[in-house]
């Protein structure tokens, strides 16, 4: 009974395989999982294993009823580290830049809480990132159209000049060469990039201003962002898009890119999968719309699981 009372939980942040452990003291004891699973630790008393069962395997599933995912009670050795190894990392191809690449890292457990958004808080940022051609602003524009009342977009700050139609703090706060490099420099910015000459870039103060007026944030960045975003302030739900792929195509050319989608999604995957919440593989544009509105709206109404630093 005082096991069942552990309000300890546990998001593992890489996969495990007991059998594949040469340190487990007794392999049929080890607890399986992967990375994005729920552990309820019921015992750390021991310095190297603790005692765990498994609650729930990814966020929108442990929002449901919790109590009917916990599977018969399966207490078993639990690794407490593990040692993440970075091999075959390639450049980015995005641009953005933030950095936050380190080669090796401990990537171990979070400590996690259930979170359920409360009606006077303000809604949580929704972060989309992307592999390659999963056109994911596409995505965004849409489901905000649809909805403007509930959701919008953090409006950019450009340095290119005002088009006619447009008007300053719609489509983008326009500013100078200076301010944007004095902004950039104070860390204003959660990513920016250069497109045809010109800067562009969001700024925390955008998402904070959309927040501000009760509406939920969406943003599309690069993954190297995720970081700075991850805070008790926005409480991000990261939402991860990739195209779904067929398994090969005749032309040559047209098997080149798709390795590159591949590619593209594999390199997120791995460096910066255990930051995500969802992962969304797009069908075609109207699915992956229709996928997000029902996220987005979850969202508000039930549990999640967060870092336990985010709430308090
Ligand atoms: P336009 O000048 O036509 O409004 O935008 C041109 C391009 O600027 C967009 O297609 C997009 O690639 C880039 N852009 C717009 N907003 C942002 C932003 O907030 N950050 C970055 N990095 N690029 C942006």
């Amino acid at each position: 009974d005082k096991l069942k009372e552990s309000k300890v939980f546990m998001r593992a942040l890489f996969d495990y395989t007991p059998l594949e452990d040469k340190a487990t003291p007794c392999q049929e004891a080890g607890l399986p999982f992967k990375r994005g699973d729920i552990l309820q630790v019921v015992s750390q008393h021991d310095q190297t294993w603790w005692q765990a069962k498994r609650v729930g395997d990814c966020n929108l599933r442990a929002g449901l009823r919790v109590t009917e995912m916990v599977r018969p009670l399966l207490y078993s050795g639990l690794r407490r580290s593990f040692r993440l190894s970075r091999k075959d990392r390639r450049g980015s191809s995005g641009e953005a830049n933030v950095s936050d690449q380190n080669d090796t890292e401990f990537l171990t457990y979070e400590e996690v809480t259930r979170y359920q958004q409360k009606p006077n808080e303000r809604p949580r940022l929704v972060v989309l990132i992307g592999s390659l051609g999963a056109r994911i602003n596409e995505l965004k524009q849409k489901v905000i159209a649809e909805n403007p009342h509930r959701y919008a977009v953090a409006v950019p700050h450009t340095t290119r000049p005002k088009k006619s139609h447009e008007k300053e703090g719609v489509e983008y706060h326009f500013v100078t060469k200076q301010a944007f490099d004095a902004d950039a420099q104070n860390n204003k910015f959660i990513e920016y990039g250069e497109y045809k000459e010109n800067l562009y870039g969001t700024s925390i103060e955008a998402i904070r201003s959309v927040q501000a007026k009760n509406k939920m944030c969406l943003v599309d960045v690069q993954p190297e962002a995720l970081k700075a975003l991850r805070t008790a302030e926005f409480k991000p739900y990261v939402i991860f898009v990739k195209p779904r792929l067929p398994e090969s195509r005749r032309r040559r050319s047209a098997e080149e890119d798709l390795q590159e989608m591949r590619l593209s999604a594999q390199q997120i995957d791995q460096q910066y999968g255990h930051q995500v919440d969802r992962v969304l593989i797009k069908e075609d544009n109207a699915s992956a719309c229709a996928e997000l509105r029902s996220i987005l709206e979850r969202l508000e109404r039930e549990t999640f699981w967060v870092p336990v630093s985010w709430v308090k």
